[in-house]
């Protein structure tokens, strides 16, 4: 008899169950009466460790599935705190930066000034030049200010407004379904 090709996993079970190392409960097919995991509407028992539907408050195991997800909302809340403090101290250090910078617009708008009220002069065109560049300066330091703080603001406002329902909505994005499963 012409040996079967055998793949790299047959292999691997074939050696497993001849030194008996294969675990005794070998995962099998999908439960058609559960959801599939990673879904939307499905959650991981962190107590038997199979997925159940979101909408049931209990797994069939007798786990409180609710309370799970609660814990998760409170940890998912704590996160996004932890992240908005980290994202202040970033901001703050860049508007420090940046008003450091402002500083530079300082001796366009100054200068000229001093010069007018010490001399009592009239007002040069080079010195409203220098005036408009300092204005001009500073213009653009405002709207990078705005700029860098823009998305703290939208955190906030986020953070502010967050609630079960957004945490649901954020856990049925496809990129964080099940979060919970892959994170422990
Ligand atoms: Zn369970």
């Amino acid at each position: 008899m012409k040996p079967r090709k055998m793949s790299l996993s047959d292999r691997l079970d074939e050696f497993l169950d001849k030194n008996c190392l294969a675990p005794g409960d070998v995962p099998t097919r999908r439960d058609p009466t559960r959801p599939k995991m990673p879904g939307i509407n499905a959650i991981k028992c962190n107590d038997c460790g199979q997925a159940e539907y979101l909408t049931r408050t209990h797994c069939r195991c007798g786990h409180y599935l609710l309370g799970q997800l609660e814990d998760e909302f409170l940890e998912w809340v704590e996160d996004l705190q932890r992240a908005h403090e980290e994202m202040a101290k970033t901001t703050e250090k860049k508007l420090k930066a940046l008003r450091r910078a402002a500083l530079v617009s300082m001796p366009f708008v100054v200068a000229p000034m001093l010069h007018f009220v010490l001399t009592e002069s009239t007002i040069t065109i080079y010195a409203m030049i220098s005036i408009a560049i300092g204005m001009m300066i500073l213009g653009v330091m405002a709207v990078s200010e705005a700029h860098i703080c823009r998305p703290l603001r939208a955190n906030s406002t986020f953070l502010e407004t967050c609630t079960w329902e957004s945490f649901l909505e954020f856990r049925s994005w496809p990129r964080n379904e099940g979060k919970n499963c892959e994170l422990r």
